[in-house]
């Protein structure tokens, strides 16, 4: 039957770690998975997600089915974490919200939705670079898909002008996919003011904001203005798509936990919608998880889980924080070429270096090194035990 299957290409990021998994070296290093790693490099599971999960064992729950649309419980809470309690399309009752197999479960529900349902060219835009599983989950319903400018290589900065430039170009009523914070792959936001722009420029053209949220809290340690994006958004007067993750913010990676939600006009649009959503679900997995959004209903509906749960995420951000203060101390004193001051100032799980592909090549080959392609790395995968070691090998490479 399968003997003209071609063999397809490995996973750009999930390769990288398959390559650190062979080198034997033992002072190799990992800067390539997307997963938060304590101050010793290890996976590391939430003092609220351990609480949580002892409430949950004694509450002895049973393992039925979940409505298609996911727990209600977890639905509510989640979406007011996101768009904050007194949002007014949660008080109006429009805001349509389904439980989703976490952020690409979400973005999958969203094109499916797109390509289903939009009225408009049915061609999304994503930033120039972004994560790279936006471009099949939304090719493979059908959607075609275009770039903005994000990235200013010169500046290892945000390129905003030409981002304003491509939106301002491109025809009327688009999806515009844009991450909420903390943007992979660069760590480079834009600023409140900068968002207040993109607000106004979207509306003109009627556009559809379609936010990637996957880091709230995680980017500053603080969920609030992690969330100033999509929430300023809403407030004036969009009708968002917003794709959650809990996988990086509670460290729930493998439980597959998220929502997806739109912002519509009223509660009967809100019906028509959910209805047309689950027609969506249903042939793709039928319906979600029971265990993580158990988990996260039970950290966020308990007002002492919840605040040790703040702590907790802001505990990350401030040790990545650290390592990028700490990561650019040691590149200065090692008098490495270049302007380094990006590696403090980008935001989140990532920073992008800058560095060249062949810079990237020889950090593997040379000192055991790993990371993705384009120079991104994990800053939750720097630790006090490694950081020395890696600033030298990153100087070594740049000074060639
Ligand atoms: N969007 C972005 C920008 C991401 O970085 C990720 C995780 N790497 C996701 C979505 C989806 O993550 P998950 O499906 O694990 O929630």
């Amino acid at each position: 039957f399968w003997s003209t299957v071609p063999q397809g290409p490995p996973d750009p990021i999930l390769g990288v770690t398959d390559a650190f998994k062979k080198d034997k070296a033992p002072n190799k290093v990992n800067l390539g998975v997307g997963a938060y790693r304590d101050e010793n490099g290890k996976p590391y599971v939430l003092e609220s997600v351990l609480k949580a999960e002892d409430i949950l064992h004694q509450k002895k729950l049973d393992k039925e089915y979940l409505p298609i649309t996911g727990e209600a419980e977890f639905v509510k809470l989640a979406s007011e974490l996101a768009y904050g309690k007194n949002s007014k399309p949660i008080q109006e009752g429009r805001l349509a919200v389904a439980q989703s197999v976490s952020g690409t479960g979400a973005l999958r529900i969203a094109s499916g939705f797109l390509s289903a349902h939009y009225n408009g060219p049915k061609t999304v835009y994503l930033p120039d670079p972004t994560w790279g599983n936006h471009v099949p989950i939304f090719e493979n319903v059908g959607i075609k898909v275009q770039r903005y400018r994000y990235f200013d290589k010169k500046t290892v900065g945000l390129d905003f002008i030409g981002m304003k430039e491509d939106i301002k170009l491109i025809a009327f009523a688009l999806q515009i996919l844009l991450h909420a914070c903390a943007q992979n792959p660069t760590g480079i936001d834009p600023t409140q003011e900068q968002w207040k722009e993109l607000s106004e420029l979207l509306q003109a053209k009627k556009h559809l904001a379609l936010f990637d949220m996957a880091y709230q809290g995680f980017a500053s340690g603080d969920i609030i203005r992690d969330a100033y994006a999509p929430r300023y958004f809403v407030e004036q007067g969009h009708q968002i798509i917003l794709c959650q993750s809990f996988a990086k913010n509670l460290g729930l990676y493998a439980e597959r936990a998220g929502t997806f939600s739109m912002v519509v006009s009223s509660a009967e649009e809100k019906e028509r919608v959910l209805s047309q959503v689950k027609r969506i679900i249903r042939p793709l997995y039928s319906s979600p998880p029971i265990h993580g959004a158990q988990l996260v209903a039970t950290i966020l509906g308990s007002p002492e889980l919840y605040e040790q749960w703040l702590g907790e995420v802001k505990k990350m951000a401030d040790r990545i924080i650290d390592m990028r203060e700490k990561l650019y101390n040691l590149l200065v004193e090692l008098k490495t070429p270049g302007e380094w001051g990006h590696i403090k100032s980008q935001i989140g799980m990532f920073s992008f270096t800058g560095i060249s592909a062949e810079q990237v090549q020889a950090l593997a080959d040379h000192a055991h090194v790993y990371m993705t392609k384009d120079g991104r790395i994990s800053m939750a995968g720097l630790n006090e035990h490694n950081i020395q070691y890696f600033a030298e090998s990153l100087s070594k490479a740049v000074k060639g």
